[in-house]
């Protein structure tokens, strides 16, 4: 067994503290990574403070983690010592599913979560990236290009994939109007991408502070969606709309938006329910309310070269690990620009 130092949160009410475990030795088909970096996704929080009451202690959070590849298994082809390398959210699935074949990892029955997940290794919860190394299986690990800054690169893992993949799958192009909901981690990202691929994008946002930065990163019109005046200005325009809001809120607000034939895709993932939406607003103009999870391994090896070719990365402040407590907090305020990222050496 490999000794191994971490951040772990023992109870829902404590901070998180150092926490030494074990992980297993890299079998055959494993790559073992040196943690350089990993960004704070607001999903660790709400892990680590049990807010989706399906957290098991201790909890090492993590799942926006880069670094380099310390030792592969015997069978390991596609990762040599010395590479950068990533992973994201995910571990291990069945790899024979309906979705496992189609590169849907993430929908797998059988899909383990980086964390606070089944770990069929050890019989215990799976750790993640608040540590200094991880071993995971070859199929589970990305090839991250020396071109971009590396801690920069970290929330792609997360934060990247969950928006590249919608804008994707809602096939956004040169053309759209798509809307963004909210300036955090997922949503600077989606202002990114929605930028790249060539939409007319418009971010919704509570924070008029962080206007001047959306149309930095990308956005071509900035609302400020406590302003009713502002919002109906923008009725029946969107083509599709990518909410990111961690928190319960009125959804109908953002339906009424969109065109017909138009779709709000949700991505965040509230502690507690939205207000019920008014099917009406689904029924007349034939609109969608949609989500989506991450993304595959396929899709997010695609994104992670997408970003080298076009210079992409997350807009990032680095902490070091102790100060990872304060980092939950300022989360929780909005007060993040727009992904912090812990920097291992710290540790
Ligand atoms: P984040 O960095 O905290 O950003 C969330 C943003 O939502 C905030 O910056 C804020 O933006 C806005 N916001 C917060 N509270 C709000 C409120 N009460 N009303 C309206 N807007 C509010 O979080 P994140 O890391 O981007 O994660 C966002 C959510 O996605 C979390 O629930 C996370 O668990 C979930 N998630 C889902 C997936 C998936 O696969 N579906 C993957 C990763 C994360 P403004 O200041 O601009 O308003
Ligand atoms: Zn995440």
């Amino acid at each position: 067994m490999i000794k191994t130092r971490g951040y772990a949160a023992l109870t829902p009410k404590t901070p998180l503290a150092p926490f030494d475990f074990e992980r297993r030795e890299p079998g055959a088909t494993d790559v073992q990574i040196e943690i350089l970096y990993c960004g704070i996704c607001h999903t660790d929080l709400h892990q680590a403070r049990d807010e989706w009451a399906a957290t098991t202690y201790p909890v090492v959070p993590g799942h926006e983690i880069v670094g380099k590849v310390i030792k592969v298994g015997s069978e390991v082809k596609d990762f040599k010592v010395g590479d950068l390398a990533g992973v994201g959210c995910m571990v291990d699935s069945c790899g024979v599913c309906p979705d496992c074949q189609d590169h849907q990892e993430q929908f797998c029955n059988s899909m383990v979560f980086t964390y606070n997940s089944p770990d069929k290794h050890t019989g215990k919860m799976t750790y993640g990236g608040y540590a200094n190394n991880v071993v995971v299986d070859q199929r589970f690990v990305l090839h991250i290009s020396d071109k971009l800054d590396l801690a920069a690169t970290a929330p792609l893992l997360c934060a990247g994939i969950t928006t590249y993949g919608p804008l994707r799958h809602w096939n956004v192009k040169k053309g759209d109007k798509v809307g963004v909901v909210g300036l955090g981690g997922l949503g600077h990202m989606g202002v990114k991408f929605a930028h790249a691929f060539g939409a007319h994008v418009v971010l919704f946002t509570t924070s008029a502070g962080k206007a001047e930065d959306a149309k930095r990163l990308g956005a071509d019109e900035v609302v400020i969606s406590k302003n009713p005046d502002e919002m109906a200005q923008h009725t029946l325009s969107f083509d599709f709309i990518l909410n990111t809001v961690a928190a319960p809120h009125d959804l109908d607000q953002y339906m009424t938006l969109l065109k017909r034939d138009g779709t709000m895709c949700l991505v965040g993932v509230p502690d507690s329910p939205h207000p019920s939406p008014n099917i009406a607003n689904l029924i007349f103009k034939r609109r969608s309310l949609a989500g989506s999870l991450i993304g595959g391994v396929k899709e997010t090896q695609e994104m992670l070269d997408f970003c080298a070719e076009h210079n992409i990365t997350s807009e990032i402040e680095t902490i070091a690990m102790k100060d990872v407590n304060e980092a939950f907090d300022r989360m929780l305020k909005s007060d993040v620009r727009y992904r912090f990222v812990i920097d291992m050496a710290t540790l």
